[in-house]
């Protein structure tokens, strides 16, 4: 907060909104094993010492496993399991009785373990990542240096770090973590959702955010993206002043979404979990649009069985009385990889078997959730609405129809997030009764840009103009079919992009709750005329930069405080 201290601003893409001031606290890299590190002349003795270290990695993961959030707690115990690996233990033996010094043995065993698991492919290759997390926590034990990864907040800061794993982030509490800066990292990644999820500004592509020094004090806006080290005591005022007048925006709205001149939107939750089904009920939303059941199963060796899945969806429908809760089925496969579900290796997993792809092989899998959500529907009489992603043609809406009709619920859909869906959309929503917008995939496959690729997020901004093109023709689809669409991707959360999305015809904007206040309070500002002028200036800018500025250009003056 000094005055002389030199004052540099710098940017990066906001990827959840709302500002903070703190301390900066930044994630402790990897260690690297000493080249120089002596060879093991007492095996026996070395051995006892990484057992020793392996037990301390262990306890530590599960003590954070039991303070965790239901995201977390299956990633860090799968960590302290592996930790326990009696394998692991006695390929570092082996290592050791070689002579290698104790940190290499260590980090040569854990290679061998993952080329074995990367060999298996799928599920299997996907737990590398938590065998190298393991690794780099018992060599730094073993170095004396504190553990990598997130530090303990014992002081509410702003966390900085090259990249999160969703894993990591998961972790987090707006308690503690007053706001999140990286240097890599995408707006569609699934760290940037979950950081909206759990309410803490967030800011990606921060290049330079690792070269400020620990401690020192930043101010960020994770609207506007904008971090400010060391600020004065006026940037922080001003800072102040911004979050109140946002607080004043946002105050008093609890209703319906809708425009100025009342054209519905109705506004709706993102979940994974039943914990955040809990969370989103107690807030004023209109119900859930995207419930990703695949976050529900992502640490599980075997198929939940029919009763466990009726258990947990009861429980989500019961949660929200008689709002409407949109389904997604299990959108396994890419990125979020599921054990019981695993077709093997793919060179493009992308673009490979995954989401109703892969349900159509597995259909067992199918079934088995199609019957547990069926009794949930009995049991609580729910709005249900079930819908399948990655849908591309009229022969998989078709079968996804069928099968949800034949089990007695009562609505089906589909997810629209490849553009040959959009660009038929009206093919597609003939077989079901609604359609929603997947704008993060949809747009990934639109740029052929890998969404999980933060170096590609020039090319994943929601703003970009061919999006919006794709998402015009899928609404022009449902307004021909007279059937509803909505959009549950993370571009529906943009208090700016929202009119824009209304403006095209959207009926509906899924997000994290934390988003929905200010989205709320910007459809109110504006006629769905204006919304749809925007929605016109948008498409007919060059880029995505353009767009968002025609639009704000446009809008009421009391947007900027909302974003
Ligand atoms: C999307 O693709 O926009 C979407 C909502 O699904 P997910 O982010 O889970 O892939
Ligand atoms: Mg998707």
């Amino acid at each position: 907060m000094s005055g002389e201290a030199s004052l540099r601003t710098f940017h990066g893409i906001g990827v959840s909104a709302g500002t903070a001031v703190g301390p900066l606290v930044v994630v402790t890299p990897a260690p690297k094993p000493p080249a120089d590190e002596p060879a093991t002349t007492d095996a026996a003795a070395a051995s006892a010492t990484v057992h020793a270290v392996l037990e301390q990695v262990a306890s530590g993961l599960e003590a954070r496993a039991a303070a965790a959030s239901d995201h977390a707690r299956p990633i860090l115990e799968a960590g302290a399991m592996m930790a326990r690996d009696p394998g692991l233990a006695m390929g570092i033996d082996t290592q050791l009785g070689k002579g290698l010094g104790i940190t290499t043995a260590v980090t040569a065993a854990v290679e061998e373990y993952c080329a074995m698991f990367e060999s298996l492919g799928g599920y299997m290759a996907e737990r590398v990542t938590d065998l190298r997390d393991v690794r780099d926590r018992a060599v730094a034990r073993l170095l004396g240096q504190p553990e990598p990864g997130v530090p303990t907040l014992s002081v509410p800061s702003v966390l900085a770090a090259h990249d999160l794993a969703p894993a990591e982030t998961a972790t987090l509490t707006a308690e503690t973590c007053l706001g999140i800066v990286t240097e890599a990292g995408g707006p569609t990644s699934h760290t940037a959702i979950l950081a909206a999820q759990l309410g803490i500004p967030a800011i990606v592509q921060a290049v330079g955010i690792l070269e400020v020094a620990a401690g020192t004090v930043v101010a960020i806006d994770g609207g506007v993206g904008e971090i400010t080290v060391d600020p004065s005591d006026e940037e922080i005022e001003l800072l102040a002043e911004r979050k109140r007048r946002r607080a004043a925006a946002l105050a008093g709205g609890t209703g319906k979404g809708s425009t100025k001149d009342g054209y519905p939107v109705a506004l709706l939750a993102n979940i994974g979990t039943a914990d955040d089904a809990r969370k989103a009920a107690a807030q004023p939303v209109e119900g859930v649009g995207l419930f990703r059941t695949e976050f529900l199963f992502l640490d599980r060796d075997t198929m939940p069985t029919v009763e466990e899945q009726t258990a947990t969806y009861t429980e989500v429908f019961t949660a929200f009385g008689d709002r409407r809760v949109v389904v997604r089925t299990l959108d396994a496969g890419a990125d979020k990889p599921l054990k019981f579900a695993d077709l093997g290796p793919e060179e493009n997993p992308a673009l490979g078997r995954r989401g109703l792809r892969l349900g159509m092989i597995r259909t067992d899998v199918m079934d088995t959730q199609l019957q547990a959500l069926a009794n949930a529907y009995q049991a609580t009489g729910a709005d249900v609405r079930v819908m399948a992603p990655m849908v591309a043609t009229q022969a998989e809406a078709t079968w996804f129809a069928e099968r949800v009709r034949a089990l007695g619920l009562p609505k089906v859909g589909v997810m629209i997030e490849v553009p040959a869906a959009a660009i038929r959309s009206r093919g597609i929503l003939y077989h079901v009764d609604f359609a929603s917008l997947g704008t993060n995939d949809l747009q990934q496959y639109t740029m052929a840009a890998d969404r999980m690729q933060g170096e590609l997020a020039a090319l994943l901004n929601p703003w970009e103009p061919a999006l919006l093109d794709v998402v015009a023709l899928a609404c022009d689809g449902g307004q021909a079919m007279g059937k509803p669409i909505g959009v549950c991707g993370e571009a529906g959360g943009d208090p700016a992009l929202a009119l824009v999305l209304a403006g095209l015809g959207v009926s509906s904007l899924s997000m994290a709750p934390g988003k929905v206040p200010a989205v709320r309070t910007s459809l109110s500002l504006h006629t769905r005329e204006q919304c749809q002028q925007m929605a016109a200036a948008a498409r007919a800018a060059v880029d995505a930069a353009g767009a968002r500025a025609a639009v704000l250009a446009m809008a009421d003056p009391v947007l900027l405080d909302l974003i």
